[in-house]
């Protein structure tokens, strides 16, 4: 799992990233950010349908992170509403269609939107 030190150097936490990988550009693009925010090391991409699932040790791992955060691709918020089902709260939230990306049915992927939301979602983690 990714740790990284606290603002004063002195700690460790854990963060977590959660995508909904839908079947969508933005679903898509979700499952991307995610990847790429744990290549950077700002957190460790957790699988979500482990959560839905009652994986118990997703579900610990997910449950112990000092910092988590589930990406969406749209407002129909699935990953979300299951986070939500599982009794998670205080976690940070974003969805891609909120950065203005138009939700189709198709999976080429627009870069610049891609980069977007790993900025978007750096920054959450790093509030
Ligand atoms: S939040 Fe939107 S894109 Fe993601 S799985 Fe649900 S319907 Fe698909």
């Amino acid at each position: 799992m990714n740790e990284q030190k606290c603002a004063c150097g002195c700690a460790r936490e854990t963060r977590i990233v959660l995508a909904c990988a839908g079947a969508s550009n933005v679903g898509q693009i979700s499952n991307e950010a995610a990847k790429r925010l744990d290549a950077a090391g700002e957190a460790t991409f957790a699988c979500l349908a482990g959560v839905s699932g009652g994986i118990a040790g997703i579900l610990a791992s997910v449950k112990g992170a000092d910092k988590l955060l589930v990406i969406d691709g749209c407002p129909v918020a699935c990953a979300k509403k299951t986070v939500d089902a599982a009794g998670l709260a205080g976690y940070r939230y974003q969805v891609v269609t909120d950065a203005g990306v138009k939700k189709v049915h198709a999976f080429q992927l627009d870069e610049t939107d891609i980069q977007k939301n790993v900025d978007a979602g750096r920054a959450k983690l790093n509030s």
